[in-house]
């Protein structure tokens, strides 16, 4: 009765289903082996722990509402001033804030089929409509990445809004920087293009620049980034977006003022300063990556091209026993019904003995 209260956007949504219990798996199955969603199987840098630790003496204050010392460190890593930067309660909520501060009843959101669910979402909420451009054509659905000509042919005069990721999750596709340069050469500077790049720290193809890059010439250009992967901090929910100050100064309206605590403050900014523990996570995801590849391919299955700490898997058949059986024996898959992909599942790449310890069960489970 209540949906009917609510604003006509929400009225169509239902809410976040985790689907598995993890709390009661991680006590039934001690040493789970948890490769749903992509966090770092390696942690957070020690320096970064210490920092949270710490400022849990300060709780009982307010944390900095301007994100202080970590908005200034995040300015100089990327070469832009503090007033382009704002920090979020995990990426997720600045792609939710965008949203709402730029779509609405009447307006159009753009983003791609197999794009992340929280597009749709964000679009959705803020009442506007979703439009869906097709992913590329491919053999096989996970090789299906963005196309950035169709994004563009479904870009209209009600658009204000374009999401895309590079990496692409759940995909593990991604676009080069040159291709996605001409793309925002071809759009109004009205349309708001948001670049997540939640995943861009496990890239190694050096044709995959950030989006960064063009911010100086595309003042409609949004770039997504989190502390939740590479950086192992996903539980302290640490996200932020670099834009033109303008457009900054915008969802600085509608943030609310306390938005990210001071543990996760105080360990974004050691995380930032420890590059030896990203480097370090970047080369064994990397190495675990091919890895695990190899070994998927060797038994025949298709596997997604991946530069992210995910392979998307196709099984080549309906994918929801092999979850099951995957889950039984105490390993944790991600299942892509949701996304059109019935026939996959998506694995986050583990450490080289979660790695084993999930083929161990797979090979049981395809037996
Ligand atoms: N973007 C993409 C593509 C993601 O995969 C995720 C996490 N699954 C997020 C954004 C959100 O991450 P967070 O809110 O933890 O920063």
């Amino acid at each position: 009765a209540f949906s009917a209260l609510a604003q006509p956007g929400l009225q169509r949504l239902r809410a976040y289903d985790p689907g598995l219990d993890l709390v009661a798996l991680r006590q039934s199955h001690p040493g789970l082996v948890e490769l749903g969603s992509n966090e770092n199987c390696y942690g957070p840098s020690a320096a970064a722990r210490a920092a949270a630790v710490a400022a849990i003496d300060t709780a009982f204050v307010y944390p900095d509402p301007l994100g202080g010392a970590l908005r200034r460190a995040l300015a100089v890593h990327h070469g832009v001033g503090p007033n382009q930067l704002m920090l979020g309660n995990g990426s997720h909520e600045l792609l939710m804030m965008l949203g709402q501060a730029f779509a609405g009843p009447g307006l159009d959101v753009v983003a791609s089929q197999f794009g992340f669910a929280v597009y749709a979402l964000a679009a959705q909420a803020a009442g506007a409509t979703l439009v869906q451009a097709p992913a590329l054509p491919g053999g096989r659905p996970m090789a299906r990445g963005h196309d950035l000509a169709a994004l563009a042919a479904a870009v209209g005069p009600r658009t204000r809004l374009v999401y895309l990721a590079n990496p692409n999750n759940p995909t593990g596709t991604w676009f080069g920087a040159g291709e996605f340069g001409d793309f925002m050469a071809e759009l109004p500077p009205t349309v708001l293009v948001v670049v997540d790049e939640a995943y861009l720290e496990y890239v190694t193809d050096s044709s995959i620049g950030t989006a960064l890059d063009l911010l100086p010439r595309f003042p409609n250009l949004v770039v997504t980034r989190t502390f939740s992967k590479a950086h192992g901090l996903a539980g302290l929910r640490l996200g932020y977006l670099v834009a033109a100050p303008g457009l900054v100064a915008v969802l600085e309206r509608l943030r609310e003022s306390f938005n990210v605590n001071g543990p996760a403050l105080a360990a974004g900014e050691a995380a930032l300063a420890d590059t030896a523990h990203v480097a370090y996570v970047r080369q064994a995801n990397a190495d675990e990556r091919q890895a695990l590849a190899d070994a998927l391919r060797a038994r025949e299955l298709g596997v997604s091209p991946s530069q992210t700490n995910f392979l998307l898997v196709d099984f080549g058949r309906d994918a929801a026993p092999v979850e099951q059986g995957l889950v039984a024996r105490g390993v944790v898959p991600r299942p892509m019904g949701g996304y059109g992909l019935p026939t996959c599942l998506r694995i986050t790449v583990g450490t080289r003995d979660q790695n084993r310890r999930f083929l161990q069960a797979l090979d049981e489970v395809l037996a």
